[in-house]
């Protein structure tokens, strides 16, 4: 009714026709992704993809070309546009069009009303039990979380950055110096690691590496722009907004105020505004087409692993330092792209353009590749941070942003409002591990560190642990978040 009402008030000659085309062609593409993939353009959604432009994603955005995805805009939007074109449209004078104009809105107006109140009982009950239809009212959910997007960033860009942490400094119980990786883990699901009961043995590595695995670990949102930013955001889950932590320092700040050197190093998109004070390597932007890891424009997270030496030497060899990588991960829909041949260990598995043109296990059997060369590239960085040991103090938390769902009832991807989001996009694998030296150092107790193993996690506890690792004490720590047991 709504869009009718529009093309009623503006649709007059010259405007009519390219108004509904863009309609239809508008629509034809978000309904693909929602009946097909199961995603919902919600705000999340329009941040993630309005990020995925600012960071000049070409890899990420022609992923989601598919066959499927031409059919579907060509039978549902190029030919009823070809339908508007060829319809010949007669307009009257305008006080007569006006007049025809006001009597169809009318007319039109009272047949809804009617309807509606002859089924009031039920309209009303219906819309109030079902509020969450209204996100696949398409394609008005989407224009309006356009709206609330460029309203929050309008928000955004009229306040100044609030600094907290200003009181952060580093008391440490040994003069050794510590090196830590926080890892950001892309599109990893609990479900699949053997880590967490899973049948097929997808951490073959890491098991046999002393682990703390945090089996119950929630992730603050199911979308990229979502989580990164919350994952080092000093505010709950609850009080979080994307907008509300890029106005206040994060934990990345305070460790830098308080003495660590922070490096981020990219091999996924961007940081997402969370290392905008500390300093970023980008890789997805410059893959080195010499790199053994390079693959067909980008390069296999493994790349990562060379990078460490390269950034430590250019650091302060006193000050302690954080290295936090975000990896390319379990990245779909073409989840083969994302590991060399040799980690193909599962098949067969899928190579199509988009998941839904595959069988579902040939989908999960591709998917646990990604999570098999994963747990190959967190034991390699286990492996370089043993090498150190001699001289430094050092560990590593792994934790990823968000899961993913593999074709489910019929969703796949991520990125579903949280209130409708299945586990497997909100259940995520989060992991440490410390380096014996560490261990005796900072007298952490294993013992008590395996018995929060089964205790509910979230992302929320990882700003707080990232403090407590390297001794940072300030007004804004707060143990009950800590994974640490002294
Ligand atoms: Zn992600």
């Amino acid at each position: 009714m709504v869009i009718a009402l529009l093309l009623y008030v503006v649709g007059q000659k010259f405007i009519l026709k390219p108004l509904a085309i863009t309609l239809l062609l508008f629509s034809a593409t978000l309904s693909y992704f929602t009946q097909e993939i199961g995603v919902i353009f919600d705000i999340d959604m329009v941040r993630n993809t309005v990020e995925t432009i600012k960071d000049n994603n070409k890899q990420e955005a022609t992923e989601l070309l598919s066959y499927p995805l031409v059919k579907h805009i060509v039978f549902y939007g190029v030919l009823p546009s070809l339908f508007v074109l060829w319809v010949n449209v007669s307009y009257k004078k305008i006080f007569k069009e006006l007049v025809t104009r006001i009597a169809y809105i009318i007319g039109f107006g009272a047949v809804v009303v009617a309807l509606i109140m002859m089924n009031f009982k039920y309209t009303t009950y219906f819309s109030r039990e079902n509020r969450d239809l209204r996100v696949y009212l398409t394609p008005l959910y989407a224009f309006d979380s356009i709206k609330g997007y460029v309203k929050s960033e309008q928000r955004k860009h009229k306040a100044s950055l609030k600094l907290i942490g200003q009181d952060a400094k580093q008391n440490k119980p040994s003069a050794q110096r510590s090196i830590g990786i926080m890892i950001v883990g892309e599109t990893s699901r609990a479900e699949n690691y053997s880590l967490n009961g899973y049948s097929r043995e997808t951490n073959p590595k890491l098991k046999k590496e002393s682990v703390i695995y945090y089996k119950n670990t929630s992730s603050c949102g199911t979308s990229t722009a979502y989580s990164v930013p919350c994952m080092f955001s000093l505010l709950n889950r609850d009080d979080y907004s994307p907008v509300k932590a890029s106005l206040q320092s994060n934990s990345l700040d305070i460790l830098e105020k308080a003495g660590v050197e922070v490096i981020w190093i990219d091999n996924n998109s961007s940081c997402k505004g969370v290392c905008e004070r500390t300093g970023e390597i980008n890789i997805r932007k410059n893959p080195d087409p010499e790199s053994p890891f390079y693959s067909d424009g980008e390069e296999f997270d493994e790349v990562l692993v060379g990078k460490m030496d390269e950034v430590l030497s250019k650091m302060n060899s006193q000050q302690d330092v954080l290295v936090v990588l975000h990896v390319l991960g379990s990245h779909g829909p073409k989840y083969y792209k994302r590991y060399p041949d040799e980690f193909s260990v599962f098949e067969p598995s899928c190579k199509k353009s988009s998941p839904q043109e595959c069988t579902d296990q040939e989908i999960v059997n591709t998917y646990d590749n990604t999570i098999l060369y994963t747990d190959h590239v967190v034991s390699q960085l286990i492996k370089y941070l043993k090498e150190q040991q001699s001289e430094n103090d050092t560990f590593l938390i792994y934790a990823s942003d968000h899961g993913e769902s593999l074709g489910e009832n019929g969703v796949y991807l991520h990125g579903l409002p949280y209130f409708l989001a299945p586990k497997a996009q909100t259940h995520v694998p989060m992991l440490s591990w410390f380096s014996e030296k560490y261990i005796k150092n900072q007298k952490i107790d294993m013992s008590a560190m395996k018995n929060i193993e089964e205790e509910k996690t979230s992302h929320d506890n990882l700003s707080h642990t990232l403090l407590s690792v390297f001794n940072v004490e300030t007004t804004e720590y707060k143990k009950e978040y800590d994974l640490l047991v002294r």
